[in-house]
């Protein structure tokens, strides 16, 4: 008998989207307007489409009024907020490419990040946590005081040239958040209608970040194509509509929180629920209570601190429905402790990284539970995936080697970096994961490991999961 080989592809009825992010707003307003669209709790927010996509419009003019244009990268660096939302989506509709960046970053990190891309604008919170944004940003650019807002030029960054800063206090050569729907001028506004038919959805729209185990930060450029499909199909596996209301407690600055979380509530209409700046388990629960929410996301850490918070059974959290848990190996007990106990009986993991926008494999609300709990459920729509071994070769189904990626999902490359692009994408068109994983007869997969992790040890390899 011929061996079935570890290649899935994800049949679909439901064909991609072909469309810019700042379309899929206009869509969503059109359909779901007086629909909640977002909720910050730590901000006290509570705005419809119509309203957020008014304060995206405002922003996008004074993006454009502030001579920034399309192709130009905006860097944002700040914790989960609304203006995080309002930039991201702004930024889009003005066809500029955003530039997510850690809020955790250190001075060397922010400088290598902002030049490396080119970023010319930035937009930043006052402080987070420990650090304190406007004092680091001043040692860096000792300059920026005796600029005029909007026309610095740097010795350090040199493509920096505008510095938005969130709060009310004011800085010396920056301009503040709450000034940019004033800046728009009737021809920026005229400029962002006709961008509407002139943006195309296999542009460039966001550069992340990866962490990568080794050396330099890589930036992953992706295109509205990329991330807006990848937040759809997220949102269908979750079976997501209108009336689902998405409690996101995970960064914005990754995936998991702009695409998974943002772009996908923006494609179904679904609300937007920010329980707080950073992640805080009891925020997540009074969130959840106090909004309904129908959906939960966390990485496997932060279900597990909600689930032992000694407060836990004071909440009401029968409004859960779905939800999904990822990034990191997700534990079975875990998941079961989820569905029992926090009522997510429709619950999946996905997995997948930021070079594939995310998300290459979901669990599906319907599949059995025990495959539900210890895999990563099948491959995502209209996506191919393969498991291969060291020689690049198709290995047999149940046997483990790296797991490629190919499809709509794959990052455009490294920005500026064709090197490792090339090593990372194949000519085939394969993202190379340097995941290590096994898909079983009927389709579903389980990582098993990181190839950079093995350890060779008299000629056999050893993996983490297997000491
Ligand atoms: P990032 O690009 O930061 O999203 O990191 C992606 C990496 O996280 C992947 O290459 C995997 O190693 C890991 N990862 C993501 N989701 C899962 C999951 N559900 N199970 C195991 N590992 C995961």
């Amino acid at each position: 008998m011929e061996l079935l080989k570890a290649y899935v592809n994800g049949p679909s009825a439901v064909p991609l989207l072909y469309k810019t992010i700042g379309e899929a707003l206009d869509d969503t307003v059109a359909r779901f307007g007086d629909r909640e669209a977002l909720v910050v709790r730590h901000q006290n927010i509570r705005w419809t489409w119509a309203e957020l996509a008014e304060r995206v419009d405002a922003c996008a003019a004074a993006f454009i009024a502030l001579g920034l244009c399309p192709g130009d990268r905006i860097g944002i660096w700040a914790p989960n907020c609304a203006e995080w939302t309002v930039t991201q989506f702004a930024s889009a509709r003005a066809g500029l490419i955003l530039v997510n960046i850690n809020p955790a970053y250190r001075l060397a990190e922010l400088e290598y990040a902002l030049n490396k891309v080119g970023c010319r604008a930035l937009v930043t919170a006052a402080s987070f946590k420990s650090s304190n944004y406007i004092d680091m940003l001043q040692t860096l650019l000792p300059e920026a005081a005796h600029f005029p807002p909007g026309a610095l030029k740097a010795e350090k960054l040199p493509s920096l040239e505008v510095l938005i800063r969130l709060g009310d206090e004011r800085t010396p050569g920056f301009l503040n958040f709450a000034d940019l729907p004033g800046l728009g001028t009737d021809a920026a506004r005229a400029r962002i209608a006709e961008l509407r038919g002139l943006l195309q959805p296999d542009d460039p729209i966001n550069i992340q970040f990866t962490s990568g185990t080794t050396g330099l930060p890589k930036g992953a450029t992706l295109t509205h194509h990329n991330i807006l499909n990848n937040g759809h199909f997220v949102g269908r596996a979750m079976g997501f509509s209108e009336a689902d209301r998405l409690c996101i407690p995970v960064p914005l600055y990754h995936c998991f929180g702009m695409v998974m979380g943002n772009l996908n509530c923006l494609t179904h209409g679904a609300c937007m629920v920010y329980p707080n700046d950073a992640f805080d388990p009891l925020t997540v629960l009074e969130t959840v209570e106090a909004e309904r929410c129908t959906a939960l996301f966390g990485v496997p850490t932060m279900f597990i601190a909600e689930l032992a918070h000694p407060e836990f059974d004071r909440f009401d959290l029968s409004s859960l429905r779905t939800g999904c848990m990822a990034g990191a190996p997700c534990p079975i007990e875990v998941m079961r402790k989820v569905v029992d106990r926090m009522h997510m009986r429709e619950v999946t993991i996905a997995y997948g990284m930021t070079e594939t926008s995310p998300v290459s494999f979901q669990s599906g609300t319907d599949d059995p539970l025990e495959k539900r709990v210890s895999t990563v459920g099948r491959v995502h729509p209209h996506l191919e995936v393969k498991i291969v071994d060291q020689e690049g070769r198709v290995v047999p189904r149940g046997e483990k080697g790296e797991l490629c990626t190919r499809g709509y999902s794959v990052m455009r490359g490294y920005w500026d970096d064709p090197e490792q692009t090339a090593a990372a994408v194949d000519e085939a068109g394969w993202m190379h994961t340097g995941d290590l994983a096994v898909i079983d007869p009927d389709g579903y997969c389980r990582i098993v490991g990181r190839i950079k992790d093995m350890v060779i040890r008299g000629g056999e390899n050893i993996y983490p999961r297997e000491i």
